[in-house]
């Protein structure tokens, strides 16, 4: 199979219980909640997507013949230097991976020595052999993805309420305020929520307030 990718970077992870931690992002090309092209928001089932996932031409982005050149490309991103003292760390966003993410290429991605965490919105189901699922719900759509190892809620989100998934088979509890121009009002009722809620702990977009990518 072919994969076409919107681009590949390293950096931290900024969200949920991996925050800080050194990452490549591989960050796939498309979704099924939108087609990235504003002329379509408004009809799009997510609404409040900041994300550019449409094309192939960002840096170490393309088309990826077969899934061995892309788990190479994306691996080459980890630094020579630690490659022996720890494995890269594989993050497969988007736009949605798991509408390319396959049995194949996580095999090609442990081949390469590298731990696999996808983020989705949960609409699809997980291939066997991933290592960290991250489910972020969006409003409109339906959650086929009831366990894994994280859920990272925006907050508030018409339509889908913390207490729609706190009963699922996940070990952390996210709620992570909406980024829009209330964003102070979100993150006050977000504390709010998690105080009287303690299942539920805040995220914070750290690359965002420090500027990474
Ligand atoms: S599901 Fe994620 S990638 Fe797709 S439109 Fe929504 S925020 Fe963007």
């Amino acid at each position: 199979m072919a994969y076409a990718v919107k681009e590949i970077f390293y950096s931290l992870q900024g969200e949920g219980a991996h925050a800080g931690r050194p990452a490549i992002f591989c960050r796939f090309t498309g979704c099924n909640l939108w087609s990235g092209h504003e002329k379509h928001r408004a009809d799009a089932v997510c609404q409040f997507c900041d994300t550019d996932f449409v094309g192939t031409d960002g840096d170490g982005g393309g088309s990826f013949k077969n899934a061995v050149d892309l788990a190479k490309a994306v691996v080459s991103y980890w630094p020579d230097s630690i490659t022996d003292v720890i494995h890269p760390y594989v993050i497969c966003t988007g736009g949605e991976p798991l509408l390319q993410l396959d049995k194949d290429l996580i095999e090609a991605f442990h081949n390469e020595g590298a731990e696999v965490a996808i983020e989705t919105n949960g609409t699809l189901p997980v291939p066997e052999g991933v290592d960290w699922v991250c489910v972020s719900p969006k409003s409109g759509s339906t959650v086929v993805v009831e366990e894994g190892d994280e859920i990272k809620l925006v907050y508030p989100q018409v339509g889908h309420q913390p207490s729609d998934f706190v009963h699922l088979n996940f070990e952390h509890f996210f709620l992570q305020p909406m980024f829009d121009e209330d964003e102070n009002e979100h993150v006050k009722a977000t504390i709010e929520y998690c105080l009287t809620h303690p299942r539920w702990s805040l995220s914070l977009q750290s690359h965002k307030l420090l500027g990474l990518q």
